[in-house]
């Protein structure tokens, strides 16, 4: 079992003084460590010394931070072999995957901060005046169990860029990459203070730093509900707060789409992570008169998936991150076919030859129709609802029919055809016909999926005041 301290505060570590916390393996439900999380003086600990840290760090040159961000970078790249074992047990990505998004892709984000801080323009004349862009102060970073590195890499690393000093609470279900996330930076040499660590539960040690009348920017990522609850915690002090919440994106294949690709690119984008990825591709809008075919790709393509054990390099679908998690996504499933959702492939039964007491969820793709709970709700596990449309203006009015805007795709023949449809979409985020994620691009919801963005020059900007000096 791993030994974990809690806090990371003016770079020393510390146990914590709040609840006993226990990280359990996605893969067979062992216990991988146990430790007592970070209560509210810890909080305040972390927070004082974020706040005695900033005037030094604020005046550092942007050269010498871009230089403390790579090398940290550098350290996360040799490190990404053992971030993505560890996300493997804790999150249940599957190995195949892990050192990529949990390692490289996030070394990568940071080396992109950094780019973009070494050509940001932090002053500018308008008119008469001098435009000055100024840190904010104390960031705080609250994320979740899904991806919690990348979300790190865009949170803490854009505000430590902007010149803020930083707090950051990762989610108690999944902590351990972010501890060795501050090892790297203690050994990169950032400075005491500069970014402190409070492991611990939302009640003990979220809503303290939500609170703290030195945090100047919250900035978090999870469930629609709990972003609702720090919008409301934040407001009386007027705190800033982005929030990047859950999503129900909507794959939209048009009639003259490739089917093949647009299918199988649709469920991959529903199934990364095993499901567990707020922008994942759970509704998939098809022509009805191309139904049957598309669920015949479906049927196909579920039955070549391997489900089971995140550590063996063969896995395609991992386990979701915990006992509670697996069981909200089964009775998810459950309510769906009692309400009337045809099953098409997987299924609530149990995986066949999966490691005993891990959290597996076999993946499964629904036929519904749009107002069933599980076609509007997040689900945040291996289940595609797949949804018949008789027209083009009825799939963009189905994709859109929701609370979220997170994401969404397009398929089509003719791009031009594809794009137009995009732009309707009321999300933050489309790809057409498999565009790529790029990490210098905003992210970030329309409607109940949240507000702010990150990713390149528009997550930097959100650590910043702004100031107008009269010349
Ligand atoms: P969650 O809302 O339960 O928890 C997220 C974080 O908030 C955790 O660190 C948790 O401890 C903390 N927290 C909980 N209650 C709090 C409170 N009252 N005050 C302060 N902090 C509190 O979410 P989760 O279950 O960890 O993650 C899954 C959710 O995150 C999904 O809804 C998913 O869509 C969303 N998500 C969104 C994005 C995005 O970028 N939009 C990315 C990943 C995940």
């Amino acid at each position: 079992m791993q030994q974990v301290q809690a806090t990371y505060v003016d770079a020393t570590w510390a146990v914590g003084g709040g609840a006993e916390l226990e990280v359990g393996s996605a893969a067979d439900g062992r216990v991988l460590a146990r430790f007592r999380g970070a209560d509210a003086q810890d909080v305040d600990r972390a927070c004082a010394a974020a706040d005695r840290a900033w005037d030094a760090w604020a005046a550092t040159s942007v050269g010498e931070r871009a230089g403390l961000l790579r090398a940290t970078a550098d350290l996360v790249a040799k490190r990404a072999d053992e971030l993505g074992a560890v996300a493997s047990l804790e999150v249940g990505t599957p190995a195949r995957m892990a050192s990529t998004v949990h390692g490289h892709l996030v070394a990568a984000t940071i080396r992109d901060v950094a780019t973009t801080l070494e050509s940001y323009a932090f002053e500018e004349r308008v008119g008469t005046s001098l435009v000055l862009k100024e840190p904010i102060g104390v960031a705080a970073a609250i994320t979740a169990w899904n991806y919690p590195l990348y979300q790190l890499a865009t949170k803490l690393v854009p505000a430590l860029a902007a010149g803020c000093t930083a707090v950051l609470k990762p989610s108690e279900i999944a902590p351990l990459t972010t501890v060795a996330f501050f090892e790297a930076l203690a050994e990169a040499g950032l400075p005491a203070g500069v970014a402190n660590l409070v492991v611990g539960t939302g009640a003990e040690a979220g809503e303290a730093l939500v609170t703290d009348p030195r945090v100047g920017i919250v900035s978090f990522t999870g469930s629609t509900r709990t972003g609702a609850r720090i919008a409301e915690l934040a407001a009386p002090g007027i705190t800033r707060t982005t929030l990047e919440l859950g999503g129900k994106s909507a794959s939209v294949v048009l009639d003259d789409a490739d089917l093949g690709q647009a299918v199988s690119a649709s469920l991959r984008g529903c199934l990364i992570n095993n499901g567990q990825t707020c922008a994942a591709l759970t509704r998939l809008v098809v022509p009805r008169s191309r139904l049957a075919e598309v669920e015949r790709l479906l049927v196909d393509a579920v039955a070549q998936l391997v489900t089971g054990d995140p550590r063996d390099e063969a896995t395609d679908v991992g386990p979701v991150a915990s006992a509670a998690q697996r069981e909200r996504v089964l009775g998810h499933i459950e309510d769906a076919l009692a309400q009337g959702a045809v099953l098409v492939a997987g299924g609530p039964g149990p995986v066949d030859g999966a490691p005993a007491g891990g959290h597996y969820v076999r993946p499964t793709v629904l036929r519904v129709e749009p107002h069933l709970r599980i076609a509007r709700e997040e689900v945040f596990g291996p289940v595609l609802c797949v949804i018949a449309v008789d027209s083009t203006e009825e799939a963009v009015a189905v994709a859109n029919d929701t609370d979220y805007g997170l994401s969404g795709a397009v398929w089509s023949g003719d791009p031009d055809r594809a794009l137009a449809v995009a732009r309707r979409l009321r999300t933050g985020q489309v790809a057409v016909n498999g565009g790529a994620f790029n990490i210098s691009a905003p992210f970030g919801g329309y409607k109940r999926s949240g507000y702010g963005r990150e990713g390149g020059r528009f997550g930097l900007e959100e650590y910043f005041e702004t100031k107008a000096v009269q010349l």
